[in-house]
């Protein structure tokens, strides 16, 4: 009976688990991502109590992954791509056949047939995207060149992935001896095309939906969010973003085979050439957390603890060819490319996971029957484990990399990008929480007058305008006791805070005053309840933007209308000076 419970209790009990665990991760330093799988393994079917709806969960994660990869097309260029191509290519081609021959070993020591062991062996070299991306956000590794080469190495394992999946059914009929059909084949096995003629059909395919997404979707997706931008509405512009990027993926899916991430990967990258993308990207990101959270939690439903426990040999195989195998084979390959260790140890840690397209692998195993249930179970057990892992794969790397890096070049930056956020060096400064329409301002006051400041900033678009000016930055959000603390609070002199969300500012207040009794605090404020709850939580100062518009306004026309009106009387007529003026302003 508890099988069958609907979306809305799949989804709040979900979500409810995960941000109880998630905290009670945090609050013990763990991090939030293994309280979301715990949570999954709880409302899952092998777990006492209550059962969500498992096939509605994995659904509901698809579409974290699509808005997750929409998000990282938006802040990826073609160029960034085409950049990293000569190491991403051949690296994760590689490393796929590696990845994939050390399954396959590992199937035919338990003695499997080699199509089980081949598409065993496949499941585990694929990495996940949503852990990946997760880690890379985490470690603030999404803009340097290491971080590129991890997301541009996903995106080939992705394109390899689609040829498999596509493949799989035709290679499957054949292994059945087509006696046995799977229920699925793809129109071309039914055409009657051979092998060959399935894999050209989908590189055609593929390049098709390349070229109609650059030639198309980069002129007619940016013209259609910058009509909606103009309407106004704000409501309409967030559902413009989400179906634009749903529609996409779903789209490229159905017309050419391609995944849904894949699809929706290149609808953000088109979306990136408009300089609406800033505002897309927010707009899309409440939803792809949420989403993604799900993700994890339809994850731990599929864990079943006592199959893990009840044969451990096979399960520390797998898992060794996923943390151990598969990463050494990425970090000889970056090796191989004459990059840092460093760069070579970050690819080998993001790699060292596997996750939803190993799911899809091994239930189209299973159901071809080429697959035994074991293996399912096996790819199942090493997914999550390698995920509840991988944190502490990056912690490692963080502490082993600068030891590693050779002294002569660049080992300090290598070790800043690790730990990374150093504190800063300077003292009676100012820091400046936000660099948008009024963090700027405040930036080029400071930058202009010779004052030593630093910025903090959370949106990469923001932040690549800071490092164009040349002022020292901070990636991360700063409510983050360990981001603000790196801002070197203790010694600063002003802390201004420029973000607009009062409880994300409260926490940045409460923090610095906590480190610094003497800092002066301005901030930034929208509505009187803003303002007590800022002052509350010990700001100096904090302006209120409606009221200082407001003065501003009033300041204006006291000014100059009587002026303006005694000597001009066509241009006191409506004040065109006074419009002119702020509407200069508002476009600041
Ligand atoms: P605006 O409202 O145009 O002044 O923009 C506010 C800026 O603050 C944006 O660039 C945001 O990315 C940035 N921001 C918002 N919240 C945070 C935060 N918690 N930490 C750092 N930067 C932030």
């Amino acid at each position: 009976m508890l099988h069958d419970t609907p979306l809305i209790t799949t989804v709040i009990v979900g979500l409810g688990l995960a941000f109880v665990l998630g905290t009670l991760a945090h609050r013990f330093r763990i991090p939030p991502l293994v309280g979301y799988l715990l949570a999954g393994v709880a409302v899952g079917p092998f777990t006492p109590g209550f059962v969500a709806d498992q096939a509605l969960a994995t659904q509901l994660a698809e579409l974290g992954i699509i808005l997750l990869m929409f998000g990282v097309g938006l802040h990826f260029s073609l160029q960034d791509l085409l950049a990293v191509r000569t190491i991403a290519v051949p690296g994760a081609v590689a490393q796929i056949v590696v990845a994939t021959c050390m399954g396959l070993g590992l199937a035919l020591l338990m003695g499997w047939t080699v199509a089980a062991g081949l598409v065993f062996g496949l499941a585990l070299a694929v990495a996940s995207t949503v852990v990946l991306l997760r880690a890379i956000q985490e470690w603030h590794l999404m803009e340097t060149e290491r971080g590129r080469i991890a997301v541009g190495w996903l995106i080939v394992e992705d394109l390899a992935m689609v040829l498999v999946l596509v493949l799989f059914p035709a290679v499957a009929s054949l292994q059945a001896g087509g006696a046995d059909k799977p229920a699925f084949e793809p129109l071309a096995a039914q055409a009657g095309l051979g092998l060959a003629g399935i894999v050209v059909l989908t590189i055609i395919k593929i390049a098709l939906f390349i070229g109609l997404m650059l030639i198309v979707g980069r002129r007619v997706i940016p013209w259609v969010l910058h009509y909606i931008a103009h309407t106004g509405s704000r409501e309409l512009f967030r559902l413009a973003v989400l179906s634009t990027a749903l529609c996409i993926a779903f789209g490229s899916t159905k017309l050419f085979d391609v995944s849904l991430a894949l699809g929706a990967f290149f609808a953000g990258m088109m979306l990136r050439e408009s300089p609406l993308s800033q505002r897309a990207a927010q707009e899309s990101l409440p939803l792809r957390d949420a989403f993604a959270v799900l993700f994890f939690v339809s994850v731990g439903m599929m864990f079943d603890p006592v199959s893990a426990i009840r044969e451990p040999w096979p399960l520390i195989a797998t898992l060794s060819i996923i943390l151990i195998g598969k990463s050494l084979a990425a970090f000889l390959i970056v090796i191989l490319f004459r990059r840092s260790v460093a760069t070579a140890l970050t690819i080998a840690a993001s790699l060292s996971q596997i996750g939803e397209f190993s799911f899809i692998l091994a239930e189209l195993g299973v159901a071809s029957r080429i697959l035994p249930e074991e293996g399912r179970h096996l790819i199942l057990a090493g997914a999550i484990l390698s995920i509840m892992l991988n944190p502490l794969v990056f912690a490692a790397v963080g502490w082993l990399a600068p030891h590693l890096e050779p002294r002569q070049e660049s080992s300090s930056t290598t070790a800043a990008a690790y730990n990374p956020i150093p504190v800063a060096k300077l003292t009676g400064h100012t820091i400046v929480i936000g660099y948008g329409r009024v963090g700027a301002i405040v930036g080029d006051t400071l930058r202009q007058q010779k004052l030593p400041f630093l910025v903090v900033e959370v949106s990469e678009n923001a932040l690549a305008k800071v490092k164009a000016s040349g002022i020292e930055a901070i990636v991360g959000n700063a409510a983050h006791p360990d981001v603000l603390n790196a801002t070197n609070p203790a010694q600063a002199r002003h802390l201004v805070v420029a973000i607009p969300e009062a409880f994300e500012a409260g926490q940045i207040v409460q923090q610095a005053r906590s480190a610094n009794s003497n800092i002066r605090i301005i901030a930034r404020a929208h509505s009187d309840a803003e303002v007590d709850h800022l002052t509350r939580l010990g700001a100096d100062i904090v302006i209120m933007g409606e009221r200082e518009i407001a003065r501003g306004m009033i300041e204006e026309l006291k000014r100059r209308c009587p002026d303006v009106a005694e000597r001009d009387a066509e241009r006191a007529a409506g004040c065109p000076k006074v419009r002119a003026n702020y509407a200069d302003r508002s476009s600041v």
